[in-house]
């Protein structure tokens, strides 16, 4: 549905206003996204929100886009000793040890099996992209496994 030049008034004078998205919504007819969108690409802000139009970069990505490109190494370094300061510290939580079979010889290959099936993402996962206490409350659902039992417990339970 294409957007009417009385609409888009209306958006204007109404959405800085802090008037009520879904009452705004409901006169246009539209979803909360699309009139979300509308008003970003119009440059229109709630009172104290900082807008971003489309393809702005606010200064905090251009710094930390520059400092990455100069240290990429470093940068990735950095990720893969948290990631494994954070491994090294769930296997010990865990027992340390394969819960099955007792296996304990090298770390990369434990691996964490989440005993209910509900679960959003892998404990792997979510070391690379939350929190460490994030982690911590995940893998409490969990049990370690070497990856041969791993595996095992999923040929059972596809
Ligand atoms: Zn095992």
């Amino acid at each position: 549905m294409k957007w009417t030049d009385r609409d888009i008034k209306y958006l204007v004078n109404n959405y800085s206003k802090r008037v009520h998205v879904d009452d705004i919504c409901l006169y246009l007819k539209r979803g909360r996204r699309s009139v979300q969108h509308k008003a970003v690409r119009l440059g229109v802000g709630r009172k104290g929100m900082l807008v971003k139009r489309m393809g702005d970069v606010t200064p905090r990505e251009i710094i930390d886009k520059r400092y990455y490109l100069k240290n990429k190494s470093k940068v990735h370094r950095r990720r893969m000793d948290r990631r494994w300061r954070i491994k090294l510290k769930l296997v010990k939580l865990m027992g340390g040890k394969c819960s099955l079979c007792g296996y304990n010889r090298c770390v990369p290959a434990l691996e964490f099996h989440h005993k209910t099936k509900e679960k959003d993402a892998s404990i792997a996962e979510l070391i690379k992209n939350t929190s460490e206490q994030n982690v911590l409350k995940e893998v409490k659902r969990c049990v370690l496994v070497c990856a041969n039992c791993h595996r095992e417990l999923h040929q059972k339970d596809p």
